[in-house]
């Protein structure tokens, strides 16, 4: 029974840096040795709890940050523990599908190159910053070659966002590319259509293994959300939800607090105040509840199954 049901379990590794730009918090000092430490103490952690559960995860890196060779030299340990390197652009601008052409292939191929260099294989995976996708956007990945994409994401706080990041916060925040995917976004991986992505249909190699909400309420169902919810919340969605192939994201941050050299400037993102001890007992939890019904699949070989079953 249990194999029916694939979880996928992916990382966006957005260091302080790139959020700092998401909450548009400028002049805050934070340098290459800083930058440096945080992806070893994250990574560390995160490969950690991944080996105490037997998760092979799909770390989404950032290019730029991989100039450093320290910071290559931390990506390069996750890729030899056994998990898959992908690319979530080189220097994570939000918007990315409202670029012009050829900005966005830079920013892609550019990320390819460093990962290249960083672990020798060619990243199948691609998730855009902000989760902003648009047809020209997977068509470029599409000719690129990758395997998949898993940008597609649409709950009710996508709508709740918009509007509370509008009255919050003056200038707003980076987050042009929530509103594009409709609540018509497919639940599970499929194949986009050529004129519209965000359809089933033909013409496209590419899949899409869109990000998951909750049955009620269409709550969004990735690790942060689940982090600040009351942990009834998160333990009853955790051990309900039930989709055949589920992807389940983390995002690098949480496996950090305030006390690992991170600017106070960022103590506004969710769940960073709390104690990463905490945190990780939480996400134990969550994780081995999931776990009760899922069988953890790399998403490379559910990617594979995927194309041999349509016989691809
Ligand atoms: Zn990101």
């Amino acid at each position: 029974m249990k194999e029916e049901l694939s979880l996928l379990v992916h990382v966006d590794v957005d260091s302080p840096i790139k959020l700092l730009n998401f909450y548009q918090i400028n002049n805050v000092n934070y340098n290459t040795e800083t930058l440096e430490q945080f992806y070893k103490t994250a990574f560390e952690r995160a490969l950690n709890f991944f080996s105490d559960h037997n998760i092979k995860a799909s770390f989404f890196v950032v290019g730029d940050e991989l100039q450093s060779q320290s910071v290559k030299g931390t990506v390069r340990k996750a890729h030899l523990d056994g998990h898959e390197i992908e690319n979530h652009t080189f220097s994570h601008p939000f918007g990315l599908a409202g670029l012009e052409r050829g900005q966005r292939k830079e920013e892609i191929v550019k990320c390819n190159e460093l990962i290249f260099q960083t672990t020798g294989r060619k990243p199948i995976g691609f998730r855009s910053p902000g989760y902003s996708m648009n047809n020209e956007l997977i068509d470029e990945l599409d000719q690129l070659g990758f395997t998949y994409d898993s940008s597609g994401f649409w709950s009710i706080m996508n709508f709740v966002l918009k509007v509370s990041h509008k009255m919050l916060f003056k200038n707003g925040l980076k987050n042009e590319g929530f509103g594009q995917v409709t609540s018509k976004l497919p639940l599970m991986p499929y194949t986009p259509d050529k004129s519209n992505w965000l359809t089933p249909g033909s013409g496209r190699k590419i899949i899409e293994l869109p990000l998951p909400h909750t049955p009620f309420f269409q709550l969004p169902f990735y690790h942060n959300f689940n982090l600040w919810s009351p942990s009834f919340y998160s333990d009853v969605v955790s051990k309900t939800v039930r989709k055949p192939c589920l992807v389940y994201l983390f995002h690098i941050i949480e496996f950090m607090d305030m006390k690992d050299n991170i600017p106070n400037e960022l103590s506004i993102h969710p769940n960073l105040k709390v104690p990463v001890g905490q945190k990780l007992k939480r996400s134990k939890t969550i994780m081995d509840n999931l776990m009760k019904r899922y069988a953890i699949t790399k998403t490379g070989d559910f990617c594979s199954n995927y194309n041999s079953l349509k016989g691809i």
